[in-house]
């Protein structure tokens, strides 16, 4: 049954265009909702996750397809060392399930909000040198194709690679089998004032100091505000706490990356181990914001471009810093996914927390990415970017194969919306 309420997303700062939002309870009435259309203007689709991206990517002309009310399932493989879950299915609630049964995934992005297939969509990540993004976890998914029809992707499949990160361009992916592993510790650690040329003369060594490193900047003065570590450990053995990073000090007491914001909210701090799942994002599932009141920007460039890049934001602080909340530096693992923005290497990733003045935000991102240009710096899919006329193939080697694939899988433009003709299918 289709509805027509008027959906915005997380933050807030868009409202969808789409006609009519369906809330299909069983795969069945996935299939039939998209079977019903048949290309056109009108005759468009689109699933939406929990709308956590801060643009049009999920919309279209047509209808969205939520799957919110679908049965949500979480069946573990013990032996196969996987789970299958509900494309709906949100990160945290998997956590719990997965920690409650003594298993775990590998990473997990800063908020545990997020559903499954929207963040596999996007090629949404953690931080960590050998961490690559969620969406590698994937060894299979079931979609919702442009036909109606049900059809299933394995790694062995030639198709695997592309359809993963598909920007929802392929179908509604209704289930995804994801690799899991022994359930696992983690202690955090927050140390304040590194600076800015010990940060930038030993960056590996920071970030390759735990299993996932994040830097809180707001790119003025001469040294990184905080870094926060996250070290796996063994359930019940002592974490050694580390005394000094590179001249930063470790923080008596709990922080909020937000200077001056109580820290209740975040995931505990001081080097106490607790589950991964209480530890690896930075807010605690339990809190559950129902907006944001602020925007995001995040470019992810080689991780040989590092120290460039973050020079050239560094020169831009007199424009960059009056509009932003905090910033927020991460590296990511290589991975073998066409769209993904960790594509054919390793990457640091250059996220932006920005106040929510759209306008302001907006008519500031073409400076950034000029600045940023020489570094190959992808724009990730889920926040807001600029892109000023350019085609994003100059940064994905296999975007062509992703559109002969698109173009193969759904040729009456079924799952076509603005966002993809603007950026990634182009008209
Ligand atoms: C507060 C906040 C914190 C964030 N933290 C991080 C972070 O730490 N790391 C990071 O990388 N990103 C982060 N993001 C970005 C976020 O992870 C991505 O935008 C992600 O795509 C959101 O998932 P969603 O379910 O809300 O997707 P939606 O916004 O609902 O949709 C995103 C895309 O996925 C597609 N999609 C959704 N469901 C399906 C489906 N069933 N089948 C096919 N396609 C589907 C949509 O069509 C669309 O293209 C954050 C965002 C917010 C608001």
């Amino acid at each position: 049954m289709a509805t027509t309420e008027t959906l915005r997303n997380w933050s807030g700062n868009y409202t969808f265009r789409a006609s009519a939002v369906h809330r299909p309870e069983t795969v069945e009435q996935v299939q039939e909702v998209v079977a019903a259309v048949r290309g056109g203007e009108a005759g468009r689709v689109r699933a939406i996750g929990t709308r956590h991206c801060f643009q049009d990517l999920a919309d279209t002309t047509g209808a969205l397809v939520s799957l919110s009310r679908l049965e949500p399932t979480i069946e573990l493989d013990e032996v196969a060392r996987t789970v299958t879950v509900s494309g709906g299915t949100r990160y945290g609630t998997l956590a719990e399930h997965l920690h409650a049964r003594g298993w775990a995934l590998h990473n997990l992005a800063s908020l545990p909000h997020i559903s499954v297939a929207g963040a596999v969509a996007t090629a949404t990540h953690g931080s960590g040198d050998s961490s690559a993004n969620l969406a590698t976890a994937v060894v299979g998914l079931e979609l919702v194709t442009a036909d109606g029809s049900l059809r299933t992707l394995t790694r062995a499949d030639p198709d695997f690679p592309g359809a993963v990160v598909s920007l929802g361009a392929l179908g509604v992916v209704v289930r995804l089998t994801l690799e899991v592993e022994p359930t696992y510790d983690v202690a955090q650690e927050v140390h304040t004032g590194l600076p800015w040329d010990a940060a930038l003369a030993n960056l590996d060594a920071v970030t390759s100091s735990a299993d996932s490193v994040s830097l809180f900047v707001d790119w003025t003065g001469d040294a990184v505000q905080q870094v926060w570590r996250k070290t796996r450990v063994v359930p019940g053995e002592r974490h050694e706490l580390r005394t000094e990073l590179f001249g930063a000090a470790p923080s008596p007491v709990k922080l909020h990356p937000l200077p001056g914001i109580d820290p209740v909210n975040c995931t505990d701090q001081l080097g106490v181990p607790g589950p991964w799942h209480d530890r690896l994002p930075h807010f605690r599932l339990r809190y559950t914001p129902s907006n944001g009141d602020e925007l995001q920007s995040e470019y992810l460039v080689p991780r040989e471009h590092a120290v460039g890049a973050i020079g050239a934001l560094r020169g831009l602080s007199d424009r960059i810093t009056p509009l932003l909340q905090v910033s927020e530096i991460r590296t990511i693992g290589a991975d073998d996914l066409w769209l993904s923005t960790a594509y054919g290497g390793p990457r640091i990733g250059l996220h932006f927390t920005w106040l929510q003045r759209q306008a302001e935000v907006e008519a500031l991102l073409p400076a950034i990415e000029e600045a940023l240009a020489p570094f190959e710096a992808r724009p990730h899919w889920g926040k807001i970017f600029a892109n000023t006329g350019r085609d994003l193939a100059r940064l994905y080697p296999r975007m062509e194969d992703f559109r002969a694939l698109v173009a193969r899988s759904d040729p009456g433009g079924v799952f076509r919306g603005p966002f993809l003709e603007r950026h990634v299918l182009l008209g």
